[in-house]
């Protein structure tokens, strides 16, 4: 048995939308038009700045101040591309299933070529041409100071947009606007201390290209680790990989796979299931995405595919009335707990671990706790004397996929013989009717929300 879904905010041709995810739709288009404002808004910002260094640069002569207005007259090319990127990434063909994303990126990463090849012209400049002398008035100062003070207020407002929609050709731009503190500073320095005869005017320049240089090769690598499918973010992908083993009917991870396209997150993953019903799993693999959905923003599609556990090993937790091995008759009572890694083929014993109950203490419910301890030590089945039938404890392993063994030896070791010559009986289970929740709901856990709910609709 494989299942295998995926779900996507947007009802892509092709792509299994289902109705639970429809809302964010709607929601991404109206971000996008959000984010297509700021690229207009740069460009407002940029022939702005071009136009006050235009006036700056004819009128004192300045070769800084002339450098400063090829910047900002590149940056109102490079708003053009952005927005142009903007557009394209929120468009949707079936020639490009995976989406138009990385348009974004693409932007970026020409951003950060084009920054890198202005570093260039203004040192090539600076070093061969000649420092001119430059006549300063206080208007000038004013319209330098203006255009440090102009990009660096708009950044912020620009960054903090980029960073809410996860945009990388606007973050891009935002940190870009940021090294104008460096170049406008710079030729406002020139220009205050003109009277000194100092060639100020060549160190503002290579000031500039070192500016220039590092935001613009930043840009290059992070806009080409996104196009080469870099993975995310260690800690996102940690997160991920913890609310995946959450999941208690989650036997191992096999794979995972993630990658980053424009502002959108991709999730592929295949986990092994303790569960063997499709119902269940299907359930199952629905948690694990409304729940990666519910704490990672910008997650665009998250793709499960999910297969039986293969049993080379199998796992028994077994309540025990003392550490030397005697089967108890009671299951949240009992002072210990065996916890015993069994190779099916040879029957060897790969692991074992003698536990102390310790929710021996807690008043109420340590039936219940100790079965949640279990399902976290990530066991197969558990061996017993006395039936668990209608308790929490049973509902919690039939919710886990844990098997439930009834045997009547006395002996862990006799037990466990038994239990790998299958000659316990099981306990039957009867799941929740579909699209009925289950009498069990993991207490330490988020409530099922989103798909889960909808599910059975
Ligand atoms: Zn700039």
């Amino acid at each position: 048995m494989t299942i295998e879904t995926r779900s996507s905010r947007s009802d892509a041709p092709g792509a299994g939308g289902n109705t639970a995810t429809t809302p964010l739709a709607t929601t991404s288009t109206i971000d996008t038009k959000n984010l297509e404002r700021w690229g207009w808004y740069s460009i407002g910002v940029s022939l702005f700045l071009t136009i006050l260094n235009l006036m700056v640069a004819t009128a004192s002569g300045s070769a800084a101040a002339q450098a400063e207005m090829v910047h900002n007259l590149t940056d109102g090319l490079a708003s053009v591309a952005v927005l142009l990127g903007l557009k394209v990434s929120n468009h949707r063909s079936p020639a490009f299933p995976y989406g138009l994303y990385k348009a974004e990126n693409v932007v970026a990463v020409v951003l950060g070529g084009l920054i890198l090849f202005t570093a260039y012209d203004v040192a090539h400049d600076a070093l061969t041409g000649q420092v001119l002398a430059a006549t300063v008035n206080g208007w000038m100062l004013a319209g330098v100071a203006l255009s440090m003070v102009v990009p660096v207020l708009f950044s912020s407002f620009e960054m903090k947009a980029g960073k809410a929609a996860n945009s990388p050709s606007l973050i891009a731009q935002a940190k870009e606007y940021r090294t104008h503190v460096v170049t406008s500073g710079m030729v406002l320095v020139v220009l205050a201390a003109q009277r000194l005869t100092l060639p100020l005017d060549l160190i503002a320049a290579l000031v500039i290209v070192v500016a220039f240089g590092k935001t613009g090769l930043e840009l290059l690598v992070d806009g080409l680790r996104v196009l080469l499918d870099a993975s995310i973010e260690d800690e996102v992908l940690e997160q991920i990989q913890d609310l995946i083993k959450a999941e208690p009917t989650v036997a191992h991870i096999r794979w995972i796979a993630t990658r980053n396209a424009g502002r959108c997150r991709f999730v592929d993953m295949c986990v092994a299931l303790r569960v063997h019903e499709l119902d269940l799993a299907e359930e199952a693999v629905h948690r694990i995405e409304s729940r990666i959905r519910e704490a990672v923003p910008h997650v665009e599609r998250v793709l499960v595919q999910a297969n039986p556990m293969t049993h080379t090993h199998v796992r028994y937790g077994v309540p025990l009335e003392d550490a030397g091995g005697t089967i108890s008759l009671h299951f949240g009572d009992a002072p210990f707990f065996a916890l015993t890694t069994i190779r099916q083929d040879d029957g060897t014993v790969a692991e074992q671990h003698v536990a102390a109950n310790t929710c021996l203490e807690n008043e109420r419910g340590k039936g219940l706790r100790v079965a949640e301890w279990l399902v976290d030590q990530k066991i197969d089945a558990v061996i017993l004397r006395a039936t668990l039938r209608g308790s929490g404890p049973y509902y919690c392993f039939a919710y886990s996929g844990i098997k439930m063994l009834k045997t009547e030896a006395l002996t862990l070791q006799k037990a466990l013989e038994h239990a790998r010559l299958g000659k316990l009986d099981e306990e039957l289970i009867a799941p929740p009717a579909r699209g009925q929740a289950s009498p069990y709901l993991p207490s330490w856990r988020l409530p099922m929300t989103g798909t889960a709910k909808n599910h059975g609709n």
